[in-house]
């Protein structure tokens, strides 16, 4: 089976050993990457060398990924090491105090995130598990309202879903981190909480001013500010990374799918390759096998024909990070063989014959931009055809049974009205009404019988 899609496994305490690396490597590991939020650069810097090593005894081409932390902002200590409680509804003051904090503040040492902050605009801290709103913006200290949260403690990372942060993307750390990383001659640089298109060309003016080595960026898209400028981030990088972690405290969870498969395909129309990252197998940091809910994440990846996918905890702190590459190459060489033997599996079940009509039902819908496809259903045949072809236009179907109308729940797309009398009139106009429809085209379908209705 030939895998296409590559893995970049994040390297770490599990799995920097010599011999787990070769065996990580042979098992087929296409990108290393080493993560600087992490151990001190000279730790880094042996575990590339020794990657290079291995891939030339084994005289296999890997890449080594250099991943920067970047300005992830982090409160101040509290008094104790305690958890301090929080009620929602109690004001809570960030300042530059560096004294220890309380239930009532505590010392923000970014100065740039005191002056970016705004009324109005949240302060996520812990994953997002304790929200607070600004209500008051002064010179030295941020006022905010605790939304929800019940305990704050020294040291939260905090995130910041509304604010343009006016930073340099390169913290001091960075800079040491990367100055130190380009004379390992790394493939790769990957840039944290990338804000702009500008944030690329600062991190590239930096590597060229280091070393005359050709180092591609990779943009980790996490940031709201990010998604809103993904072509131009694209654009000005050499590659991206779907970060799902942060990206799902940014902004709301249920948006990460549909915002990484945008972000896939703007990828694949401006060529630049794009990694999918974090928690694809999760659960085996302990367990031997991944949920079933992992395996459909890895295998989607595939066929969303995504360059790669990355391991993080899995590998550098999992208790089996050979199970885990191994893994996922199985379930993406399965998937990638199977997206490609049948990638127009879905095309070619439309193609045959029998489909016709209800094919017919949906594109007329389509075509004339019916708000809705009426069909008076004596069973559940009819929807069910059109449901099956996935209109994008809902189906109302108005039946006489109340077991038709039930059993009609389960399908895609199709909302079942139990109503005998509107059934028996053929009444599609009060049938539109009811369901908020007053003008515009609707397409009615009675038994074989199609036709296009205009309700203005
Ligand atoms: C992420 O946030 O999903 C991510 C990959 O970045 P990091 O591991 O640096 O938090």
């Amino acid at each position: 089976m030939t895998r296409f899609t590559k893995i970049t496994a994040s390297i770490g305490p599990s799995c920097e050993s010599v011999a787990i690396l070769r065996k990580m490597i042979l098992m087929g590991v296409n990108v290393c990457r080493m993560n600087f939020s992490h151990d001190t650069g000279q730790e880094q810097g042996k575990k590339v060398d020794a990657i290079r090593k291995i891939s030339k005894e084994l005289q296999t081409p890997v890449a080594v990924l250099i991943d920067l932390q970047g300005p992830k902002h982090r409160i101040g200590n509290f008094k104790t090491e305690e958890k301090y409680p929080l009620t929602p509804g109690q004001a809570f003051t960030f300042d530059s105090n560096p004294e220890p904090g309380n239930s009532e503040r505590v010392y923000l040492p970014d100065t740039d995130v005191m002056r970016s902050l705004h009324v109005g605009e949240r302060i996520l801290l812990n994953d997002g598990k304790i929200e607070m709103q600004v209500t008051d913006v002064l010179p030295d200290a941020i006022k905010t309202k605790v939304i929800r949260g019940t305990e704050i403690w020294s040291r939260r990372g905090f995130n910041l879903p509304d604010t343009y942060v006016d930073t340099s993307v390169l913290t001091d750390k960075d800079k040491t981190d990367l100055e130190y990383a380009l004379t390992k001659n790394p493939d790769w640089v990957a840039v944290s909480f990338v804000q702009r298109a500008e944030d690329i060309s600062e991190v590239r003016d930096f590597i060229t001013a280091h070393t005359a080595r050709p180092v591609k960026i990779m943009a980790k898209i996490e940031r709201k500010t990010a998604v809103e400028q993904i072509d131009e981030i694209a654009m000005a990088a050499d590659g991206i990374m779907i970060a799902r972690g942060d990206m799902a405290v940014e902004l709301p969870y249920e948006q990460v799918p549909a915002i990484s498969r945008h972000i896939i395909r703007e990828c694949r129309r401006l060529n630049r390759p794009v990694v999918m990252a974090t928690q694809m197998l999760g659960s085996m940091v302990e367990s031997e096998f991944p949920t079933r809910a992992e395996i459909s994440d890895v295998a989607n990846a595939a066929y969303l024909r995504v360059d790669s996918t990355m391991t993080s905890e899995e590998t550098t702190i999992g208790a089996n990070p050979l199970n885990v590459v191994e893994t996922m190459s199985k379930i993406l060489s399965f998937s990638d063989e199977d997206a490609v033997k049948n990638a127009n599996d879905w095309v070619r079940s439309e193609e045959s014959g029998e489909n016709d009509w209800s094919r017919s039902v949906s594109s007329m819908a389509y075509l004339n931009k019916a708000s809705a496809i009426i069909v008076f259903s004596r069973d559940t045949e009819s929807a069910v055809k059109i449901s099956c072809r996935r209109p994008d236009t809902r189906i109302i179907a108005v039946c006489d049974s109340e077991i038709v109308a039930n059993q009609l729940c389960l399908m895609r797309g199709v909302f079942p009205l139990y109503t005998p009398d509107l059934f028996a009139q053929r009444d599609y106009v009060t049938v539109a009404h009811n369901v908020g429809i007053e003008h515009g085209n609707i397409v009615i379908v009675d038994g074989e019988n199609v036709s296009l209705q205009n309700l203005d």
